[in-house]
């Protein structure tokens, strides 16, 4: 997604070798047209599978999931990271490493929202180990739907996220796909469309 890259390059603060920083626009303060602009490009690629949720990890990920669902037409649930009291029984749990916490935690889910009927899109903003969404797709199993695909803003290529998924058979597709960074630079896999658009297709 071009624009989206644009504002990678613009804006994004590369921390380290691994660690992008987007704030200003993605996961802090949230550009909302951008985000619903995501919401319509996710639209775009899952939009013919019969999905019938979408499921995502509180916090980063509520804009892009809400912003799907309302393209898709359908609700969105995100896993929580802390026990709430009023979340005591009745849950899907998985086990997750964070990446830019370092520490583990666990994610939960009311079983009251997620059943065997249910054909799942994950969404989340970044791909980066898979931990997160590894956790998710578990979540998925244990419930008894089925996982359509995951759909994540910011792919980190150059970690193993997207290999752990597809290993488990899981379509991934990611609307910016960083192959390498660098404190000021930052380079991208072309997707599909842009390697077409460029060859005048
Ligand atoms: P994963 O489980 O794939 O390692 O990443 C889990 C979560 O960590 C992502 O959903 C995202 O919120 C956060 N994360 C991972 N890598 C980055 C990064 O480079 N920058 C930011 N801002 N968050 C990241």
């Amino acid at each position: 997604m071009r624009v989206l890259e644009e504002r990678i390059r613009e804006e994004g603060l590369i921390l380290s070798e691994t660690v992008l920083k987007v704030d200003s626009f993605l996961n802090h303060q949230v550009d909302t047209e951008l985000a619903l602009q995501i919401g319509q490009e996710f639209k775009t690629v899952f939009g013919h599978l019969p999905v019938t949720k979408i499921l995502t990890v509180e916090a980063s990920g509520i804009q892009f999931a809400m912003a799907a669902g309302i393209a898709l037409g359908v609700p969105f649930i995100y896993a929580k990271k802390k026990k709430a009291v009023t979340l005591s029984e009745g849950v899907y749990s998985a086990p997750v490493h964070s990446f830019t916490r370092q520490e583990d935690y666990v994610i939960s889910i009311s079983q009251k929202y997620l059943g065997p009927e249910d054909k799942v899109l994950i969404v989340d903003d970044f791909l980066a180990t898979g931990a997160a969404l590894v956790g998710l797709a578990d979540i998925v199993e244990e419930s008894g739907a089925q996982l359509l695909g995951v759909g994540c803003v910011i792919e980190k290529s150059f970690q193993e996220g997207r290999s752990l998924l597809e290993k488990r058979g899981i379509p991934v597709h990611a609307l910016a796909r960083i192959s390498s960074m660098a404190p000021g630079e930052v380079h991208f896999i072309a997707n599909e469309e842009q390697i077409k658009e460029s060859a005048g297709c």
